[in-house]
This record gives C-alpha cells, structure tokens and sequence, in this order.
C-alpha cells in the first residue's frame, strides 16, 4: 500500500472526518495494509492528544459473582458455571483501603466495578457517599461500573463526585443477540444517555472476539464516536471456561471459537485511534493473552492500560507493565506526588546467569 494511504488515515482522523466503511475494512482484513506504517499513523494521532503519556487503572472487584443476568462472556454471569470466588459487596473499610493502594500504586484512575443488573435505589445513595469518601481523600479519578443506571440514580451519583460511568456497548447492535439475552443493546445505549444527561463522561467500549464481523466492530467504533465517549476499553475476549460463549461449553450455540491474532488486535486498537482521536484507547482484558509477544506494540494507538489484573482473570504483574511502559520510551501519567517515581525509578536489575554443564553439554553422558 502507498504511504500516502497510511498519511491520509492520520489526517482524516485528525481532521475530525470519519473514514468510510470500506477504509476501516481495509484496516482490518487489507492484506496489502501493512502493521507497522498502520501502526505509525495511529500514533501520529495518539501522539497529538495524548503525547507519550500512558494512563494507568486499577479494577476494584467490589462485589463478584450473583448477577441474575446471562451476558455469555462474563464469568459472574447465572448462567456461567465457572468456579469464580463469589462475594457481595466487600465493606466500606476494603474498599477505601484498596483506593488507598491504588492510589499509591500510581494509578491515574480508581475503577469500582459491581456484578448485577443495576443498582437499588438504596445501592445508589450507598455508593455516592463511598465516592465521596474516596473524592475527599485520594486526588484520584475515579470511574463506576455497575450496570443499567437511570437518570436521577446517574444525577445522585455526578453530585457525589463521580468522575466516569462505565458501561460498555460490547458489541453491535445486530450481534448484541448472540451475547446476551437479559437485556438489549438498547438497554445499554440508554444508560449511556442518561450519563450524559447529567453530564457525566462515559467510558464505554468493546470486547473483540465474540463471534462477530469486521462490520460488528466498525459498528461500534462509529457509535463510540457518535456518543462522544471520553475513555474507550478495547477488550480481547478471555474464553473463560464455563462462560456461555467459550469453547467449553460446546453444547451451547452461543460458544464460539476465539482465533484472534496478534495482527488483527493491533489493527482493531489502531481503527478505534482513527474513529475516535480524542478518546483515551484503553487496551483492557486480554491484552497479554492475545498480543502476546507484541503487547508492546498496543502502546501506539492505545494510551491506557489495566494494571493488576482484569475482573476474574489475572494479567501480568504491574512492575511488568511498568517496565514495558518505561522500555518502550512512554511515561506514566499519574496523580501520586512521588510522580518521579514511576517514571525515573530503576529498572529492576537481573543477574545475567551461566548456563550449568548440563545445558552446555546434553549429550556428555550418551
Ligand atoms: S457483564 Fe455485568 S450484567 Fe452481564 S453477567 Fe456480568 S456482571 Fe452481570
């Protein structure tokens, strides 16, 4: 492919015009459109908005498991049969703990995550006044994922001092079917736009490899854009044994089989960069299971990361992610006051070791 087509991508997202269809398909599934100049260019437009910075979240699992609805990629779900370690709500005094940690940890955001449909009204207030502890005591955003919210609950909770509502479209809404069946696409749209009634900025995104075309996700993206999202998590679907759309359950035929690639996630992160410059790209679940030994390229469209680990799953340790970050010449964006010490601190020295007689002469004894 001409440079002048990966030039064009840089400059049409910038601009603020929306590329065609045909263009995102191109990016997906072009076999003459190479990784590395796609790459580039959706830095050129990460690089504008976002410079080198890298934003950190740490989840907060605060209550796992009993959720009466069957979203077929969620471990939590009724209808999943994974051995996952179920409790309700953990107690004020965990919860304000682990901001604390999080906040230390140099985490630019505190993300409060609840299993289940929605929240009580009684829920609601319950909530907004432990973010309102967390708001007075740590300078850290934070962001609440906890199902379907309505208008007045999403106004309660802005005067509380919430900075995001999460609330993920997932997938189209011609695939959202295959996926769930408790509550619609719809449902979830209207979450959205309660959130936004109120004025509080969304963080809503997608989960790539549930069984769903190229056209699904550009589907996505372009809603994504026209709601204006603030934060968008790209999540690589985990086939968590158990879960409805995982392989496992093979009587059901909602399981799909995940073949995604390396090449194609990165082309999925760089496409969400082009629909969407001025939203922070989160490279959510999945990220180390499916980039694998190009995790690191994930950090040229995307500039947000989960450290410590995703809901039921587990990711790679944050010094890891640390270091990757630091290798790869991008800084962490933080709200800590010892800043300096996530951008300038050592990395870890390893001792280089001798390989043993053994490794160097298998053969000595045969
Ligand atoms: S994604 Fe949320 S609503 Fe769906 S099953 Fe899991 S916890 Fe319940």
């Amino acid at each position: 492919m001409e440079t002048t087509f990966y030039h064009q991508l840089t400059t049409t997202s910038l601009q603020d015009k929306l590329l065609s269809d045909a263009c995102c398909e191109k990016i997906l599934a072009g076999s003459d459109v190479e990784l590395l100049p796609l790459l580039d260019a959706a830095y050129q437009v990460r690089k504008t908005y976002f410079q080198n910075e890298v934003q950190l979240h740490i989840l907060n699992n605060a209550q796992n498991g009993y959720c009466p609805e069957d979203c077929g990629y969620c471990a939590q779900a009724s209808s999943a049969t994974t051995d996952i370690e179920a409790y309700p709500l953990k107690p004020d005094a965990e919860i304000l703990e682990e901001a604390k940690r999080a906040y230390e940890s140099g985490a630019y955001r505190y993300c409060i995550v609840m299993s289940g449909r929605g929240p009580s009204p009684k829920r609601v207030s319950y909530l907004a006044e432990l973010i309102h502890t967390v708001k007075t005591r740590y300078p850290i955003e934070v962001c609440l994922s906890a199902g379907l919210i309505d208008i007045e609950s999403a106004h309660i909770l802005k005067a509380a001092g919430l900075d995001r509502l999460n609330h993920n479209l997932n997938t189209s809404e011609a695939h959202y079917p295959n996926v769930c069946s408790t509550h619609t696409y719809q449902d979830r749209m209207e979450t959205l736009q309660a959130a936004q009634t109120v004025g509080l900025a969304c963080c809503s995104g997608v989960i790539v490899g549930m069984g769903e075309g190229t056209d699904d996700l550009i589907q996505v993206a372009k809603s994504l854009r026209q709601l204006e999202v603030a934060s968008l998590p790209v999540n690589f679907f985990l086939p968590i044994s158990g879960t409805q759309l995982s392989e496992s359950v093979t009587e059901n035929p909602r399981s799909v089989s995940t073949t995604l690639s390396p090449d194609y996630c990165l082309r999925v992160l760089c496409l969400y960069r082009f629909l969407n410059p001025r939203a922070e790209i989160r490279v959510a679940a999945g990220r180390e299971h499916h980039l694998r030994s190009m995790e690191v390229m994930a950090l040229y469209p995307a500039n947000s990361m989960f450290i410590d680990g995703y809901l039921n799953a587990e990711g790679s340790a944050a010094s890891r992610t640390m270091e990757m970050i630091k290798d790869a010449g991008f800084a962490v964006k933080t709200n800590a006051e010892n800043v300096e010490q996530f951008n300038q601190g050592d990395i870890e020295k390893r001792d280089v070791l001798l390989k043993e007689l053994k490794v160097l002469r298998p053969r000595m004894d045969s």
